[in-house]
């Protein structure tokens, strides 16, 4: 029933519009009834995605963002004169914590990793490293290590 008084209603207003400006507008298609009458104009709302990626945000999406850049640019005290250094999406702007994120992920070395065993004792938690495995002989055959050393027995320097 919405999709029908929608349609139908978006179709009574589109015919308000000039040829031109409707071809630009969507289209709903001819809903499937005899006659709908007294209705008011109906905005329909899409849920798609509009598009963009993980640092698109309402004001960038709506160009908004750009205008407050340059509004800041402009009476901002320092002056700094561009409107970038104020872009979370720019080196010269953007946070040196987040690189604009506006959060971090870090991997918890101590989640993947058991100090407590050695190479051969399949100290890595993860399926893929267990003792025997592609990336375990990696490791293990790579010459590099002590395959018998506790991890925690690793010096500082033997970690970098
Ligand atoms: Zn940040």
């Amino acid at each position: 029933m919405f999709d029908t008084i929608a349609a139908e209603s978006q179709r009574q207003l589109n015919e308000t519009f000039t040829a031109f400006q409707r071809n630009r507008l969507p289209r709903y298609g001819q809903p499937d009834m005899d006659s709908i009458e007294n209705l008011s104009v109906a905005i329909i709302v899409d849920q798609k995605r509009i598009g963009g990626n993980s640092r698109s945000t309402v004001g960038t999406i709506t160009d908004l963002y750009a205008l407050l850049r340059l509004l800041f640019s402009r009476v901002g005290r320092p002056y700094v004169g561009y409107s970038n250094a104020f872009s979370f999406n720019d080196p010269q702007g953007m946070c040196p914590d987040c690189d604009g994120l506006g959060r971090r992920s870090e991997v918890d070395i101590d989640k993947l990793i058991d100090r407590g065993k050695s190479l051969n004792d399949g100290p890595i938690r993860h399926p893929a490293f267990n003792p025997g495995g592609w990336f375990w002989k990696l490791y293990a055959n790579s010459g590099l290590f002590d395959n018998d050393k506790k991890l925690s027995d690793y010096s500082e320097q033997e970690w970098m």
